[in-house]
């Protein structure tokens, strides 16, 4: 087995009415991430990941903002879209390890729910999930609260 990793990001702003959605978690805050989709930052990172570890394109290419179907879409149904073609082209998922920075909430709480969530989908075992979360010690436009970034990490099996 050949072994590929593949690198995403994502960052939203801050602002929408709608609950704040990580990893599949609604967590507690004053506000929720702006966005076409659901705005969950972690799912598209992840995905952006994979997409990348395959060479697949992007997220962008996949669900693009302009097409109505992915309005206030569910961002972990896309991911397991983006995993179900991963496998059709004859690759396997080892693992993924992604980083939230964000000022606030803490997301200490619901570390491990968005894990439980990410392994779920991804059909992995929890110790193949990592998710972990920083703050940008007040530092630029993340440090003031104005929104959050994500990174992620993949690795997958394959051609
Ligand atoms: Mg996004």
């Amino acid at each position: 087995m050949r072994q590929r990793f593949g690198i995403g990001y994502d960052s939203h702003t801050f602002g929408a009415k709608r609950p704040l959605k990580l990893g599949g978690v609604e967590i507690e805050h004053s506000s929720g991430l702006t966005g076409h989709s659901d705005g969950d930052a972690v799912a598209h990172a992840v995905i952006d990941a994979l997409l990348g570890a395959a060479a697949m394109g992007d997220i962008g290419r996949l669900f693009p903002d302009t097409d109505e179907r992915w309005k206030g879409a569910d961002s972990i149904k896309l991911l397991a879209e983006v995993k179900r073609r991963l496998v059709a082209a004859s690759y396997s998922l080892v693992n993924v390890d992604v980083t939230v920075i964000t000022e606030a909430p803490r997301l200490a709480p619901h570390i491990e729910e968005m894990r439980n969530n990410l392994a779920n989908v991804l059909q992995l075992p929890l110790n193949a999930v990592s998710v972990k979360a920083k703050t940008n010690e007040k530092m630029d436009a993340v440090g003031e609260g104005k929104g959050l970034q994500v990174f992620a990490v993949a690795s997958i099996g394959g051609a």
